[in-house]
C-alpha cells in the first residue's frame, strides 16, 4: 500500500471498530504498525468481528457510545493522531429499526468528536464515513462528488441519509471555520466477510437464502442497480485518503463503478453453487429505494491513485466462504 509509513506508531481512534468495515480497518492498521483504539456500543457491531485482534498488544477495545464525549471513555493521557468515525448502523432494515441511534451517531457524535479535537487535540486528522445515500435516488448518473443529491428529507431512509448529510455539514464547518483537518469519504455499497448474515442488505440476504435453500427475495422488478465494492479495495482507498497530505475539507467517493441490476446480482450469486439454484420470489419495492447507483471515482483515481481491483465473482466467493464457515 502507498503511504504505509504514515500509519506506523500512529494512535488511531476508530469508532464502529467492531463493525464490518471498522474491523477490517483495524486489522490493516495494526498490520501497518498503528495503535488502534476501537470503540463500539455493539448495537449492530459484534465482538466476534474483532475476537482475533484482542490478543494484539497495540489493539484496545472499548465498549462505549460515541455520542458521549471521548473524555468519558478514553484515558486522559490518550490523544489520537487520527479519528476514523465509522460508527453507525448501515443496512436499511437496521437503521430503520434504530432510527434515533442512527441520526444521533452521525450528527451528534460527529459534532462531539470534532469539538473534542478543537478543545483537546487540534492536530488530530478526522475522517467521516459518509455514504452514497447522500445522493438519494440520484438524477445524475454516475454520481460525482459535485452532485447535491435527491433525498426525501422525511422518508424512511432519512434517519440515515439526512444524518449523514448533516454529519458532512458538521465536518465542513469544522474544516472551514475551525481549521480541523476533516475529510469525508462517501462509501458506495461494500460487501465482504464479516457482514452480518442477518443484516438484510442484498448480498448477505441472498447468501443467507442460498445457504438455507430459500428463494431469493427480489424487491420490485429487480431492474434497480447497485455497484459493489469488495471490502479490501475500500479499506485501501480509505487509508490512502487518510494518509495523503493536503486534503483537508475534501470529499471523495469510494466504490466500484461496475454496475449491476439486482437480477444480475442474483444470477452471479446463483452461479457460485453447482447444486440446485434458488428460485426468485418477487416482493414490493421498499419506499424511496434508489433506482440507480454508480460512483464516479475519477476524483479518487486522480488524488489517491486508487482503483478497485477485486472482481465481483472473486469477492462473492470469499464472502460466501466466510458465511459457510461461520453458519
Ligand atoms: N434488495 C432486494 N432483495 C433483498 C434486499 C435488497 O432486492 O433481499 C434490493 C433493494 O431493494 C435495493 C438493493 O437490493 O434496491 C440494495 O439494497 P441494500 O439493502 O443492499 O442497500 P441499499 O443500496 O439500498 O442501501
Amino acid at each position: 500500500m502507498e503511504n504505509t509509513q504514515f500509519f506506523a506508531q500512529k494512535r488511531i481512534l476508530l469508532t464502529g471498530g467492531a463493525g464490518f468495515i471498522g474491523s477490517h480497518l483495524a486489522e490493516v492498521l495494526l498490520s501497518l504498525g498503528a495503535e488502534v483504539t476501537a470503540v463500539d456500543n455493539l448495537l449492530t457491531g459484534s465482538e466476534h468481528n474483532i475476537a482475533h485482534l484482542q490478543s494484539v498488544s497495540k489493539f484496545r477495545f472499548i465498549k462505549a457510545d460515541v455520542t458521549s464525549s471521548p473524555e468519558t471513555y478514553l484515558a486522559s493521557d490518550f490523544l489520537p493522531d487520527v479519528i476514523l468515525h465509522f460508527a453507525s448502523p448501515a443496512s436499511p432494515p437496521l437503521y430503520q429499526k434504530h432510527p434515533i441511534e442512527t441520526y444521533l451517531v452521525n450528527s451528534l457524535a460527529t459534532h462531539t468528536l470534532l469539538q473534542y479535537i478543537v478543545h483537546k487535540s487540534p492536530v488530530t486528522r478526522f475522517l467521516f464515513a459518509s455514504t452514497s445515500e447522500v445522493y438519494g435516488d440520484p438524477q445524475q448518473h454516475p454520481q460525482a462528488e459535485s452532485y447535491f443529491g435527491n433525498v426525501n428529507p422525511n422518508g424512511i431512509r432519512s434517519c440515515y441519509d439526512e444524518a449523514k448529510r448533516l454529519g458532512e455539514t458538521i465536518c465542513g464547518v469544522h474544516a472551514r471555520d475551525l481549521n480541523v483537518d476533516t475529510r469525508i469519504v462517501r462509501i458506495f455499497n461494500t460487501y465482504g466477510p464479516r457482514m452480518d448474515l442477518n443484516d438484510g442488505r442484498v448480498i448477505p440476504q441472498f447468501m443467507k437464502q442460498l445457504l438455507h435453500h430459500q428463494p431469493f427475495s427480489i424487491y420490485g422488478d429487480g431492474t434497480q442497480t447497485r455497484s459493489y465494492c469488495y471490502v479490501s479495495d475500500l479499506v485501501e482507498g480509505i487509508l490512502r485518503f487518510v494518509a495523503a497530505d493536503g486534503l483537508q475539507g475534501e470529499t471523495i467517493n469510494l466504490g466500484n463503478p461496475e454496475e449491476h441490476t439486482i437480477l444480475e446480482t442474483a444470477q452471479v450469486i446463483q452461479s457460485l453453487v453447482t447444486e440446485v439454484k434458488p428460485e426468485l420470489e418477487f416482493h414490493p419495492l421498499p419506499k424511496d429505494d434508489p433506482t440507480r447507483r454508480r460512483p464516479d471515482i475519477s476524483k479518487a483515481e486522480k488524488l489517491l491513485n486508487w482503483h478497485p481491483r477485486v472482481e465481483l465473482v472473486q469477492g462473492l466467493e470469499q464472502t460466501l466462504k466466510y458465511f459457510q464457515d461461520y453458519v
